[in-house]
């Protein structure tokens, strides 16, 4: 059975992009348009009109493999070696910006001696990845990156696959070519993420109030200001309050000082309530931390009883560059002692580069000091950024280094990454702003994943998998943020 989109008439169309503004209003599936221009004026978060196709092979790999990379990220965390400190102290000479203020931080919490510590760590992760075409046609999916801190579109996702499912049972898409776009034959997966993520949040809250024998206890969702996709995060909390009782706080980094309070018995307070979980949705930027004070809240929220997701640690282990030295061998199987699982991971990474003084590293400066377009035109260069819009690609590259980094050692703070070969798909339809694009577009797809480990123990508690995200982009566009309006949600038709 091959899935084509459908051929609608455009009163066909009217009907289904009527059908998805009163779905997604009625459901949540909503963003801010623009804050600064249009106060308060949402939309329908921008969406396909159908679902975009994927193999079901290669979805299913990626599901199965999720817990093995939560796996990976929990073992860093949990390695006696100090191997990420080492690591991260030597970015940090070169990105004293963020990830050395980040790591300053980090060191300031390990020598506190005043403050009691938690020893349970949340880890909400996102694991992204692109369908790479080889030679010969066959496609395996390779992963982009893996995040550690303020994964979004987690509620989004489950809403847009849920609607794309309800249209379809519908008969919304039955077009001029229906026989192939058969609703019974059309396998439209609903993600749970937003439950996954909103059950993996009240389990850290649980822990914490048995751990402290307490019976009551709120989450702290950090933010950011003027956020646009604040709907991804508010379904969140309604479901930890409609599900399970659970009641949250939203503050912005600056506000910490103002409102959370903390005594000598180390717990976090929200007027009297005491916070076990901190959940970040912001603090993954530079951008974040407007003040220098914002830094001190960062430090005072981590220097308390409340089980962060993520820590401070945590945060760092999502860095490029432990992504980039987890490709190698070696280092994947200090973490990861099992040789099936480690080919496994292995069979899912592009190469990359590091440009450092090692013989990989030199041979990567190199490539880039050749400037030989045939070659750099399959690379990417990343910072140790997370939030979309860092990169820089191809061509670009070799003026990017030479001109605005003369000092060769500093390359290091940097990556170099073979491009993922992700072919654009025809066919779909953006829907932004009431606008209908038909475009080609590049889908990323993102696989939720949760761990709960204990720092003392040494224990992964919990590793689940949780979901996933599909987002499709204007295939000429590189970077492919939502918010940033290149982008859309999406969700999947396997065959
Ligand atoms: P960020 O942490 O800022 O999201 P990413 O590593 O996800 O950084 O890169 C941003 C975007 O750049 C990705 O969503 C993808 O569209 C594109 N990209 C990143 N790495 C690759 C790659 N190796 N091949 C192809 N595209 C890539
Ligand atoms: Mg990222
Ligand atoms: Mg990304």
């Amino acid at each position: 059975m091959t899935y084509t989109y459908p051929q609608l008439d455009t009163i066909q169309v009217d009907t289904v992009v009527n059908e998805i503004n009163h779905y997604g209003l009625s459901n949540g599936l909503v963003m801010y348009k623009d804050l600064e221009n249009l106060k308060n004026e949402t939309a329908v978060a921008p969406v396909t009109l159908y679902p975009t196709i994927l193999p079901k092979e290669n979805f299913e790999g990626a599901v199965l493999i999720q817990k093995a990379y939560n796996e990976l990220y929990a073992n860093i965390l949990l390695d006696d070696s100090n191997w990420l400190d080492g690591v991260i102290k030597s970015i940090s000479e070169f990105d004293s910006d963020f990830t050395g203020k980040l790591y300053g931080l980090y060191l300031r919490f390990i020598n506190d001696g005043v403050y009691k510590k938690q020893n349970k760590e949340l880890g909400i992760f996102r694991n992204d990845f692109l369908l790479h075409e080889n030679e010969d046609k066959s496609c395996q999916l390779k992963e982009v990156e893996f995040n550690t801190i303020s994964v979004s579109f987690g509620a989004l996702s489950s809403k847009v696959s849920a609607l794309h499912h309800f249209l379809n049972e519908n008969g919304h898409y039955k077009g001029q070519v229906s026989s192939s776009f058969d609703s019974k034959h059309l396998d439209i997966p609903i993600s749970q993420s937003l439950a996954s993520i909103a059950s993996n949040i009240k389990l850290g809250v649980e822990t914490f109030e048995v751990q402290q024998s307490i019976s009551k206890s709120i989450v702290l969702f950090v933010v950011q200001p003027n956020e646009r996709n604040v709907f991804d995060q508010r379904l969140i909390e309604y479901e930890l309050f409609n599900k399970y009782k659970i009641k949250s706080k939203r503050i912005t980094i600056d506000e910490v000082d103002k409102f959370i309070n903390k005594k000598n018995d180390s717990y976090l307070r929200y007027n009297d309530d005491v916070i076990s979980v901190v959940y970040f949705r912001s603090c993954y930027s530079p951008n974040d931390f407007k003040f220098e004070k914002s830094w001190d809240n960062r430090l005072f929220l981590e220097t308390s009883l409340a089980i962060k997701a993520p820590s401070l640690k945590m945060q760092l282990a999502g860095s490029k560059k432990i992504q980039q030295l987890v490709t190698t061998p070696e280092t994947l199987k200090r973490f990861i002692p099992n040789e099936d699982t480690c080919n496994n991971l292995l069979s899912t990474f592009v190469k990359i580069y590091p440009l450092d003084d090692s013989a990989e590293g030199r041979y990567a400066k190199n490539l880039i000091k050749q400037n030989n377009p045939d070659v750099l035109c399959k690379f990417v260069l990343k910072p140790q950024r997370e939030g979309g819009g860092n990169n820089i690609y191809k061509s670009d590259i070799h003026p990017f280094l030479t001109q605005n980094i003369p000092n060769e050692n500093d390359w290091a703070a940097y990556i170099l990454m073979e491009l993922i070969n992700a072919q654009p798909t025809k066919g779909n339809v953006i829907l932004r702003n009431n606008e209908l694009h038909n475009v080609d577009i590049l889908s990323e797809l993102g696989i939720f994943g949760t761990v709960l480990i204990d720092t003392h123990t040494k224990k992964i508690e919990h590793n689940s998998y949780d979901g996933w995200l599909l987002r499709s982009k204007v295939s000429d566009s590189n970077e492919g943020g939502v918010a940033a309006g290149f982008g859309c949600v999406d969700s999947i038709a396997l065959m």
